[in-house]
């Protein structure tokens, strides 16, 4: 793509892009997938208007300057979820779209709250846990001021921005005991006693852990579950000391270049380790970090394999009942980035007595898109609330997903809604949950 916004800088560039704008057939399959569109039924906020206006801006003279505002908004709104890539039959790919951000010129994002100095730090771990620490501090004082029913009395009203921002920081319950007494007490069993997950005597495979910094800083203990959970399904989990985050969030940030020495970072770490030559997967956590690892390609030690997945194929010992309806929400960077649909639901349909709930629209994107939604806060409020009353409307005791963003974003969808709605929760404490009440029925 161009480097100069506003501008196409090169003949080649110019034809490069026409032709593959040229694919597309105006079919209109990838409307009802587009979250953008679906939340604001704008033709320029589809994926099919977004092409239109940016073959109109290749088509435009250099000299003409930088497009229209509204032009701009168009295009820098893309989520870049890749909804529309996974069902266009022409194959016209969503990076098409991301690209035309460079296109579109600067200065029209949302005012947001949250500088993009602080966003653009969000990847480092000691950001992220004063994050996570004010967040909390917000919370308690909005319940505090406005009773348990805190975010959905806050929308709308002059807390409303701050009640977005502090219910919208991803967050797990961090005792195992606190995750246990809650699920035990929606199904209204029988108390669970809390114990560490058994391992098999010889484990299975050897594998490299990416939590990724969203999860090692935000959501560390429902991080160890999951890794508790592959040790129970025989996985020996090796973690190198350095890793660090996997540049996805620069990289969307437009800061190739941090994107670039993290991967590198990354990659050193992982060539120093000596238990690496024997490890069969690179097993991430967070769905962005597994595209973004999956993308350092054969530099990896070993081929990169998403958390959800390994457990899916591992032979495992059996979950124990846990009675719920669960409706599961797809990240985007799973569903689309790399085609994991059928693992999620293969291990939830494996728990006896659990209902698996599929929400409408199950394509689209919640609206969180890693720091999208802090350049668009009020477009991704729009989004998330569309995709929290599809989730709330299966009529589930209780949501989950596997990606930090989704969660936080889904979270507060959830709790701003204005009717009482089910709680979200990490799709690995609920396996983990399951797997330990397997192991207190003997199975
Ligand atoms: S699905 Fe593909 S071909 Fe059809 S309108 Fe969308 S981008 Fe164009
Ligand atoms: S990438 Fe997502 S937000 Fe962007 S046009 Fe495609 S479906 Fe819409």
């Amino acid at each position: 793509m161009p480097d100069r916004p506003g501008l196409i800088t090169t003949e080649e560039t110019r034809r490069e892009l026409d032709a593959l704008l040229r694919r597309c057939v105006q079919c209109g399959l990838c409307l009802p997938v587009c979250a953008t569109w679906l939340a604001t039924g704008d033709e320029t906020m589809s994926p099919r208007g977004r092409l239109v206006l940016l073959g109109e801006l290749l088509a435009s003279p250099a000299e003409a300057g930088p497009p229209d505002p509204s032009v701009s908004r168009a295009l820098l709104t893309c989520i870049g979820c890749q909804a529309c890539t996974a069902v266009c039959p022409s194959g016209v790919p969503a990076a098409l779209l991301e690209g035309a951000v460079a296109l579109a010129g600067p200065g029209t994002a949302e005012r947001t709250g949250v500088p993009p100095a602080l966003a653009r730090r969000l990847d480092r771990q000691p950001v992220l846990r004063t994050v996570g620490a004010l967040a909390a501090v917000g919370r308690g004082v909005l319940r505090a001021a406005l009773g348990p029913r805190w975010r959905a009395r806050a929308a709308g009203g002059p807390l409303g921005q701050l009640a977005r921002l502090a219910g919208s920081v991803p967050r797990s319950l961090r005792a195992d005991r606190e995750l246990v007494a809650y699920l035990d007490r929606l199904h209204g069993g029988a108390r669970t006693p809390v114990a560490r997950l058994a391992t098999p005597a010889t484990m299975r495979e050897r594998v490299v852990w990416f939590a990724g910094c969203a999860n090692e800083g935000l959501l560390p203990h429902a991080s160890h579950r999951l890794r508790e959970l592959l040790g129970w399904a025989g996985a020996d989990v090796i973690q190198p000391p350095g890793l660090t985050c996997c540049g996805a969030l620069a990289a969307h940030g437009e800061q190739p270049a941090r994107a670039a020495a993290l991967r590198e970072q990354n990659l050193a770490c992982l060539q120093r380790d000596t238990r690496i030559p024997g490890a069969g997967a690179v097993v991430t956590e967070a769905a962005g970090c597994g595209v973004a690892i999956g993308n350092y390609g054969d530099r990896l030690p070993a081929p990169q394999v998403d958390a959800i997945v390994w457990l899916a194929r591992a032979p495992r010992p059996a979950f124990g009942a846990v009675p719920l309806k669960v409706a599961l929400h797809d990240p985007c960077h799973a569903r689309h980035g790399q085609g994991i649909i059928a693992e999620p639901r293969a291990l939830l349909r494996a728990v006896p007595g659990l209902v698996l709930l599929e929400p409408d629209e199950p394509e689209a994107c919640c609206g969180s898109g890693g720091a999208w939604g802090l350049r668009h806060p009020g477009l991704s409020a729009e989004v998330g609330e569309r995709k929290a009353r599809r989730l709330a409307a299966t009529g589930a005791d209780l949501v989950v997903t596997a990606n930090p963003g989704c969660l936080g974003q889904i979270a507060d969808g959830l709790a701003a809604l204005p009717f009482p709605a089910p709680a979200v929760i990490p799709l690995g404490d609920l396996l983990w949950y399951a797997a330990l009440r397997g192991g207190r029925e003997g199975n």
